[in-house]
């Protein structure tokens, strides 16, 4: 498997795993982040280790100027993007929708779904064949939140996810035919940093219990599965929205 993989948010967590899989795959990696340079220079180092090309790109998802240089410096550096995976999200405390302002809303929706249709929308323009592009994949990571609405917690969150959904299911069926597939991975709890950015660090400990399998998954088995959902076996499978979440 080859071709020039961009992950956005791959300092750390699911898309440090992606990208390393990515790179073990033979994929050249872009590893995007946009504040631990530490981190990305760590994950590329990896990826480099491991024969594959790879370099680190600072770039804000929800500032288009930026996704733009993100883009340009890929196709300059490692070749024209083929497969996107729109990763990069944020989380906010957990509080009761009624306690929440509308700056907090305004990032979640701007990082969240804004960052993912800006990285889409360029992808679309290069990889499109309607656009003299080879064609390619694009795996949005949404999240189970998205179904479940996270009550109590981040209602607001959810609510992003479930508009990457949308995307999702739009997007596949408007560049069906441009050779671009177009799918969603939908994790659900998941061991990295995010959840002390909600507040609460054992957050899975305390409701593992409400998963039928009964424990949180790792960041590798999500980045297994968004490569799956990347590559070519899964060539007929296009606006799919694949739980990844041990039955929950
Ligand atoms: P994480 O460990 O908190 O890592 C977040 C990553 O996103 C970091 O690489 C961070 O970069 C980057 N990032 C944040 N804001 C960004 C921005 N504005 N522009 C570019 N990059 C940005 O998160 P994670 O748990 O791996 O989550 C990854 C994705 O999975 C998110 O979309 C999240 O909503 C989703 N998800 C996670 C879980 C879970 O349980 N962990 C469950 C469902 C869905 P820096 O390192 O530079 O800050």
């Amino acid at each position: 498997m080859s071709g020039v993989m961009v992950v956005t948010g791959a300092s750390r967590g699911i898309g440090a795993a992606t990208a390393r899989l990515a790179a073990e795959h033979g994929y050249s990696v872009a590893v995007n982040y946009v504040a631990n340079e530490l981190a990305a220079d760590e994950v590329v180092e990896h990826c480099r280790r491991l024969g594959a090309g790879a370099i680190a790109v600072r770039a804000d998802v929800s500032d288009e100027a930026e996704v733009r240089t993100l883009m340009a410096t890929t196709e300059a550096e490692l070749g024209r993007p083929t497969v996107l995976v729109n990763n990069a999200g944020i989380l906010h405390q957990q509080m009761r929708f009624d306690e929440m302002s509308v700056e907090r809303w305004r990032e979640a929706l701007d990082v969240n779904i804004i960052g993912s249709f800006l990285c889409a929308r360029e992808a679309v323009r290069r990889m499109s064949t309607r656009h003299g592009g080879p064609g390619g994949s694009i795996v949005n990571v949404s999240s189970a939140a998205s179904y479940l609405g996270s009550p109590g917690e981040y209602i607001d969150y959810a609510a992003t996810k479930a508009a990457v959904d949308t995307l999702t299911i739009g997007l596949a069926q408007e560049v069906a035919t441009e050779a671009i597939r177009v799918n969603a991975v939908r994790p659900g709890l998941i061991h990295t940093d995010i959840h002390a950015s909600g507040g609460e660090p054992d957050r899975i400990a305390r409701v593992a219990s409400s998963v039928p399998m009964q424990r949180g998954g790792t960041p590798e088995e999500v980045a297994r599965t968004i490569l799956w959902l990347a590559s070519d076996e899964a060539s007929y499978v296009t606006g799919a929205l694949v739980n990844c979440s041990g039955g929950r």
